[in-house]
């Protein structure tokens, strides 16, 4: 893998990234707080030339300004139009957007090309980024590992076309998520699939990860497939279903 991914931990349970090009390409993603990204990168030297956004919520954007006014570069990322008109994070980081991205707008990022995937469903607009020279995707809060996000603003058959979508990169994509959720998600999906000995296992894995105080991400789309319920959901219509036992749970 040519691009380093860091893992920044945010608020209580979001990550922002830091992603390391070897020709010294410096992007900050989903900056929710400003603190603790800044902290790593002054630590590290590092100074970003780029802000990606996966989507506008606040604890993906509320970092920005002071990361801009610390470290002037460009700020890019998914349209946030469409989504419900009295969202104020909205307005402030459309207002700040050098570049809004759309699904056609791949880009280049420290010589490698970065494909930019429309994947609606928890916002009206949300970008996942898919560095398929290095093998990885930033999937924000589309997808978590054993989860995905709600349907805040979005459909439910949107978001299943999103995770479907995610589910067709190659199995050993690394799948780099906009929180730690889980060991949560693990326990809910124990309780629908007990007898899945992936799932166990990969559970188990987690428990331990968390018990250290660590991340349990990156996961893989591999592991996903096995473990993630609701990415395996075999129509939108469960799809949605257990969306909902989700939200109730
Ligand atoms: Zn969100």
């Amino acid at each position: 893998m040519s691009i380093n991914v860091h893992i920044v931990p945010i608020l209580s349970d979001n990550y922002a990234y830091i992603l390391e090009g070897a020709d010294d390409s410096v992007a900050v993603v989903d900056p929710g707080e400003a603190a603790p990204v800044i902290k790593y990168l002054e630590e590290h030297g590092l100074t970003p030339t780029l802000i990606l956004i996966t989507h506008h919520h606040w604890d993906h954007v509320n970092g920005v300004d002071e990361i801009l006014e610390r470290f002037p570069c460009t700020l890019a990322g998914a349209d946030p139009e469409g989504s419900a008109p009295d969202s104020p994070a909205k307005k402030v980081i459309k207002a700040r957007f050098d570049e809004v991205l759309h699904e056609s707008c791949s880009f280049s990022f420290a010589g490698e090309e970065v494909q930019t995937l429309s994947t609606p469903g928890h916002t009206p607009e949300h970008l996942c980024y898919y560095f398929k020279e290095s093998g990885f995707v930033l999937c924000g809060d589309v997808m978590f590992s054993m989860g995905c996000g709600r349907i805040l603003d979005g459909s439910a058959a949107e978001l299943y076309s999103s995770l479907q979508k995610l589910g067709a990169l190659p199995d050993e994509t690394l799948i780099y998520c906009g929180h730690e959720y889980t060991q949560s998600n693990a326990d809910f999906c124990l309780k629908i699939e007990p007898d899945n000995k992936a799932l166990q296992k990969r559970s188990n894995e987690v428990n331990a990860l968390r018990a250290k105080g660590l991340s349990t991400l990156p996961s893989t789309l591999s592991k996903e497939k096995e473990t993630n319920l609701f990415l395996k959901a075999k129509s939108p219509q469960a799809f949605k279903e257990l969306r909902t036992l989700k939200d109730r749970s």
